[in-house]
């Protein structure tokens, strides 16, 4: 097939008319699928179910010196700590380990420093008049959600396949002293899958913020979620980086086991300067007095310790991997050559971010749920729900069984001709 720009009208009439009655045939199936959201499939939970025997009546308790279901140590057990501290290649003192949900971290982290402030800050964020936080697009709906409802302005950055546009993100931090922080997911990135070179990772490093309690919000979701374990790509420690330039204090990192071990049944973390967690501590000891360190200790006893992980991770790669190559395939094979998308080939994470023509995404989606397949709403991924091009789709292959993902594939890049062959109809 040619590129649909070189369609004469009567062609590319013939081609709707043809398009619209396969589309028709789906829409007789009655289907009833979800591509919407970034969840692990029952078979990759069921990887983690010897986790429920580990702790039993007989099996001891005390870790660390306490006894896990009692009160204390509100900054996790030392096992846990370790784990991520590993992980994220940090010293246990910089980890503070949390409950369930690492963007309940997030969310708590910001409402903490509108209200109380952050270390080396003169005044809490909100008594600063207006804040801008910075968000590289596409990004991460949740994350926008929460500056959205906290009332701070998000300025769009936009990403290429070596992460975020530095030039901008260097513009804004260094002269602007209302922007107080950037959402990151710089592994992975959600929906892009990039990976933040080394050259970014060290730009950030160098910032200079104009305001004195600017801080990057490192989340690195999925710093354990490569699809193929033995070329993963390697972030740059942004710790590392800031040593450098003596910018440690500059940066808050968030993970969780959310898509290692339970979604939402998990345990989650933060990293952050010495001097950021001890401040951290002594304004969360008024939220909550521990976390479930009983949660921890099962974490800790099933993966044992980093390498326990990543083993772990690959079981998930060897369940999720024919997903992702499923849906890659039926891109390449319906949509390669048309000229009416293009699409990221990530090496890991959640998801694959597909750009239709300008003018197609929220057509492309709702003909998609017209058929009974639910995608992310488009424009999902912008700050206010609004993509200025109407152009981006996130696609979440992971959760669908794949006899459901190779129908919903093969729905979506129908809809999404049918959605440029009108769009340029239209023009
Ligand atoms: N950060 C990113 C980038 C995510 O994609 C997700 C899950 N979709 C989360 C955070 C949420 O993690 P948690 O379950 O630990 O709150």
């Amino acid at each position: 097939m040619e590129q649909y720009q070189s369609l004469s009208k009567e062609q590319l009439l013939g081609l709707c008319e043809d398009l619209k009655a396969q589309y028709e045939g789906y829409k007789a199936q009655n289907l009833k699928l979800d591509m919407s959201r970034g969840k692990p499939s029952p078979e990759q939970l069921d990887l983690t179910m010897g986790m429920l025997d580990i702790l039993h009546k007989g099996s001891g308790m005390v870790s660390g010196g306490v006894d896990t279901r009692n009160y204390g140590m509100m900054d996790g057990l030392p096992e846990a700590k370790k784990i991520f501290a590993d992980i994220l290649e940090v010293e246990p003192g910089m980890i503070i380990i949390g409950g369930t949900s690492s963007l309940n971290m997030m969310y708590d982290t910001v409402v903490r420093a509108l209200l109380l402030g952050v270390y080396g800050g003169k005044e809490p964020w909100i008594r600063q008049g207006k804040l801008k936080f910075l968000c590289p697009v596409p990004g991460y709906d949740r994350h926008f959600a929460i500056t959205e409802q906290l009332g701070i302005e998000m300025v769009g950055i936009p990403m290429d396949e070596n992460g975020p546009d530095m030039d901008l993100v260097e513009q804004y931090v260094n002269s602007d002293p209302s922007v107080k922080g950037i959402w990151c997911v710089p592994k992975y990135s959600n929906p892009g899958g990039i990976v933040y070179s080394d050259a970014v990772v060290r730009r950030f490093a160098a910032l200079r913020p104009a305001a004195d309690d600017f801080r990057i919000f490192w989340d690195n979701a999925y710093v354990v979620h490569d699809l193929y374990p033995e070329r993963a790509p390697k972030l740059y420690n942004i710790f590392e980086a800031c040593k450098e330039y003596g910018s440690e204090d500059m940066v808050f990192e968030f993970c969780s086991t959310s898509k290692v071990s339970f979604s939402g049944g998990g345990i989650c973390a933060m990293a952050a300067s010495e001097r950021n967690i001890e401040l951290i501590k002594k304004q969360m000891s008024v939220q909550v007095i521990c976390f479930d360190k009983v949660n921890q200790l099962q974490h800790v006893r099933f993966f044992k310790d980093k390498d326990g992980v990543l083993q772990h991770m690959k079981r998930h790669a060897a369940v999720i991997r024919p997903k992702f190559e499923l849906v890659l395939g039926t891109l390449r094979e319906e949509l390669g050559g048309l000229g009416i998308a293009s699409w990221t080939d990530p090496a890991g994470g959640y998801f694959i971010s597909v750009d239709t023509l300008p003018g197609c995404a929220k057509r492309t989606v709702q003909l998609c749920k017209e058929a009974g397949v639910v995608l992310t709403g488009a424009g999902a991924a912008f700050p206010y729900g609004k993509d200025p091009q109407d152009q981006n789709i996130r696609l979440a292959p992971t959760y669908p069984e794949l006899r459901e993902l190779e129908v919903a594939a093969r729905l979506f890049t129908l809809c999404l001709k049918l959605a440029a062959a009108e769009r340029l109809l239209a023009d």
